[in-house]
């Protein structure tokens, strides 16, 4: 809060379709520039608060994030922490989730709000989304309870007037303006009338400022399989057996099944006893993973496959690179996959 008891928000614009128009040329949306942004929301200006901005260069589509645009996120968030009450993101729809569930393992310690947000339709249409989701997310990153202290300390997606946890969250329609859905996690917020918080789900956040501690390490050796009818014993081994992976994320089927072949099965058992982490998530979007439940889910048990639980893809793979970037050994990254770190799994 600034000295004038003003809220102070820091909008970061790292691209995506929010901000982009329509390249003549080449007649594809491409990113533009940020002051295009704030002048397609002059509402902003009515809120009671300072609202700076920082645009990354370049501004992409974010099919091309890489783990490097996460790391320099949250060494900008730090190295800002104390001048902003909180932090707007705007970023593509496409990898949203996987950003946001990456900077709920880097920011150990947030007691601020760090609001991921953008559109389906740009800024400047006149049917955009992109309204309505950057004006709530500012509100919610500057909103305090009567103590003073931030509403909602966690990194989220705000989107189509819902506020979800961002390791929780997954984009699951292309065209539709609810691109996102957090299936095992109810929302931490609605945008009505008023901005409805579901208290009893936000985490709480009883320390201090000086508690923010940035990781960014991370080991992106890890690989996913999705699970599928006539997948190949040659394709599996690639994916899981390469020498260059440490990890394996395994897409299953249902709450956890997966081929019971004994090729299938041997391949995992090679894979564990090298050495490396293999873990259970569901292809479903909702539920969770339990290997008791069936002969080929206790299969996987038995070759070293750990329960994913009810994680999604997003959040078990930015997990992964985090606590491997951490240089944990591999047993303790094994225990830590299924426990809560960040909200991101119900247990
Ligand atoms: N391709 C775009 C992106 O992820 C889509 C979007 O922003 O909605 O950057």
């Amino acid at each position: 809060m600034g000295m004038n008891g003003k809220s102070s928000i820091l909008l970061i614009y790292t691209g995506g379709t929010i901000g982009m128009k329509e390249d003549p040329a080449s007649q594809t949306l491409r990113p533009f520039d940020f002051s295009q942004i704030m002048s397609e929301a002059p509402e902003l200006g009515k809120f009671a608060m300072r609202i700076d901005s920082e645009t990354f260069d370049p501004l992409i589509d974010s099919s091309d994030v890489e783990p490097s645009l996460w790391q320099r996120l949250a060494r900008l968030i730090s190295e800002r922490y104390d001048e902003y009450d909180g932090f707007v993101i705007l970023h593509g729809t496409d990898t949203m989730a996987y950003s946001a569930s990456a900077l709920s393992f880097m920011l150990e310690g947030l007691g601020k709000p760090v609001i991921f947000t953008g559109s389906q339709l740009p800024i400047g249409r006149p049917r955009t989304d992109g309204r309505e989701n950057l004006i709530s997310s500012v509100e919610i990153a500057a909103s305090r309870d009567a103590d003073g202290h931030a509403t909602v300390p966690e990194v989220c997606i705000f989107f189509n007037d819902t506020l979800m946890r961002g390791n929780r969250a997954t984009k699951v329609n292309a065209t539709a303006f609810g691109a996102f859905a957090s299936p095992n996690c109810p929302p931490l917020a609605e945008a009505g009338i008023s901005i409805r918080y579901n208290r009893s789900v936000i985490r709480k956040f009883t320390g201090n400022d000086s508690d923010l501690r940035i990781h960014t390490g991370l080991d992106t050796r890890v690989s996913v399989l999705k699970l599928h009818p006539g997948l190949t014993p040659q394709i599996a081994r690639h994916v899981i057996c390469d020498p260059g992976i440490r990890a394996v994320i395994l897409e299953t089927y249902g709450s956890g099944n997966a081929i019971s072949k004994p090729w299938f099965t041997d391949i995992l058992r090679e894979a564990s006893d090298a050495g490396k982490i293999l873990v259970n998530v569901t292809q479903c979007l909702a539920g969770e993973v339990d290997m008791t439940l069936y002969a080929t889910g206790k299969a996987l048990a038995d070759c070293g496959v750990i329960s994913g639980s009810d994680m999604t893809t997003e959040a078990t793979l930015s997990k992964l690179f985090h606590l491997m970037g951490r240089g944990l050994p591999a047993e303790e990254i094994k225990t830590l996959v299924g426990v809560s770190l960040r909200g991101e799994i119900s247990k």
